[in-house]
């Protein structure tokens, strides 16, 4: 598909359309929609924008090209302002104080925020069921689920309620979704764009991304959004993508996959076949395929749950009714913050809570936490030795297609084992791409660290390949 922001953008210079117009059909649809994408919408201030827009266009003055474009943002974004939930209980009325960084460059580019999207509480979850607003229903059918944590933000771009919408993706969650709604979904390189003012799950995965229905749009998107920040430490400068630096793929000549992903038993018949017949055309353009060894999904996935639960027990500590979140009084203080958080908290997070309090305590860390850590550097360092051999790593995005609304929920760890095939390059920080082609559920582009040049690039030879 073409970049759906150049069209518009073309549209608005060219006075076929008005922003107001586009901004007011989008909002239209948004309300009307009956698969719980919306928490809130931010309707009034969108079409004071989109008015900005439409009298500069009519002044004769030009705009930029992200300038009146509609958008959607995952409800766990700081938009000064508006109420971010998290889709939860305990910050169901919790007004952001602040903008997060990679909002507000996409907001000074001029692009028109729509509406604050459903998701997994706090991003615990790969279905967009544990949510105080609604299961998310899958786009292509509602018996299904959205996929999660940003359910809600790739439903809302598949539907085309958002030109693009930004996810956050801490083990998956804008990956796993893209691919279960056909559309594209990048986490970028870990540090590529600021997580200030995105709330934190687990702070050494999380990241910002864009999730759209086209390459380029998710190219303009992801330079608009990336730079170093002074307000997040883990950030590093990078150069912009260039539309003709990724439309030719000449300098790729071998790509790797694991084995033991598509050997596995949990992987779907269709998934597996459809993998390999991708496997096989990519073969007949002639670059070199070579399948890789790597660690097996049950420990990639302890490793990423063990250091997401603890990570998510030391964040979500603030969140105790004091500086954050509706509290609850009891007796005292103490039983106070146990009744704020013991009501408020979903079954999921508190599962996460506990967990990861477990893992961290004293008696249990070294057992569990530091061997995770550890375990985590050795995943590192297959990557490195990995990609000394290939330049992208082609996977698909989960082992089987979405559940039915209602199955993850009666069983959480086969939910955590479906996260299998992204949690992994997660731990790695690498930057990783779910295209909607090769699997019913899209496969998975992933090159090494601060490479996202490339898998733009092997995602542009792939859209004409297969
Ligand atoms: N499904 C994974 C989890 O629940 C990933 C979620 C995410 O990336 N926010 O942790």
């Amino acid at each position: 598909m073409d970049s759906q922001i150049q069209t518009i953008h073309q549209q608005l210079v060219d006075k076929e359309i008005t922003c107001t117009a586009l901004v007011q059909s989008k909002l239209d649809a948004l309300k009307q929609n009956t698969n719980n994408t919306v928490n809130a919408l931010l309707g009034e201030k969108a079409l004071e924008l989109a008015a900005k827009v439409d009298a500069k266009i009519a002044n004769g003055e030009s705009i930029g090209l992200l300038e009146g474009i509609p958008f959607g943002i995952k409800d766990v974004y700081m938009v000064q302002g508006t109420i971010t939930t998290a889709s939860s209980n305990l910050l169901k009325n919790y007004k952001s104080a602040y903008t997060a960084t990679a909002i507000q460059k996409l907001l000074d580019a001029g692009a028109i925020p729509l509406v604050k999207e459903n998701c997994d509480s706090f991003g615990h979850g790969s279905s967009s069921e544990n949510t105080i607003f609604g299961a998310v229903k899958n786009a292509n059918n509602p018996d299904l689920v959205g996929g999660g944590s940003s359910g809600g933000s790739a439903v809302n771009v598949a539907k085309d309620y958002t030109v693009f919408s930004i996810g956050g993706d801490t083990g998956g969650s804008i990956r796993q979704p893209a691919g279960y709604n056909n559309v594209y979904g990048l986490k970028p390189t870990y540090g590529r764009i600021s997580r200030y003012g995105l709330m934190a799950y687990a702070s050494s995965t999380d990241c910002v991304g864009p999730i759209a229905k086209s390459l380029e749009d998710i190219r303009i998107v992801l330079n608009a959004m990336s730079g170093k920040d002074v307000k997040d430490q883990t950030t590093y400068a990078s150069a912009e993508i260039d539309k003709d630096a990724i439309s030719t793929s000449e300098d790729i000549k071998t790509i790797g996959y694991f084995k033991n992903f598509i050997e596995s038993e949990a992987i779907d018949a269709e998934v597996k076949a459809d993998f390999l017949a991708t496997i096989e055309k990519i073969k007949a353009k002639g670059i070199e395929v070579k399948a890789l060894d790597f660690f097996e999904s049950n420990t990639l996935v302890s490793t990423y749950y063990t250091l997401a639960m603890a990570e998510t027990a030391s964040n979500l500590s603030r969140l105790d009714g004091t500086n954050y979140g509706s509290r609850i009084e009891a007796e005292n203080l103490k039983e106070t913050y146990s009744v704020t958080r013991s009501e408020n908290f979903s079954e999921e997070t508190k599962r996460r809570i506990v967990g990861g309090n477990q893992v961290l305590s004293q008696g249990f860390s070294d057992e569990i936490y530091l061997k995770s850590l550890g375990l985590r550097d050795q995943i590192s360092e297959n990557f490195e030795k990995d990609f000394n051999e290939v330049d992208i790593i082609l996977s698909p995005v989960t082992p089987s297609t979405p559940p039915k609304i209602g199955d993850s929920l009666k069983d959480p760890l086969a939910m955590y084992l479906s996260d299998a095939y992204t949690v992994g390059f997660s731990l790695g920080q690498l930057p990783t791409l779910t295209v909607p082609q090769g699997t019913s559920t899209g496969l998975q582009i992933t090159a090494a660290k601060n490479n996202d040049e490339l898998v733009l690039k092997f995602a542009n030879f792939l859209k004409d390949t297969i």
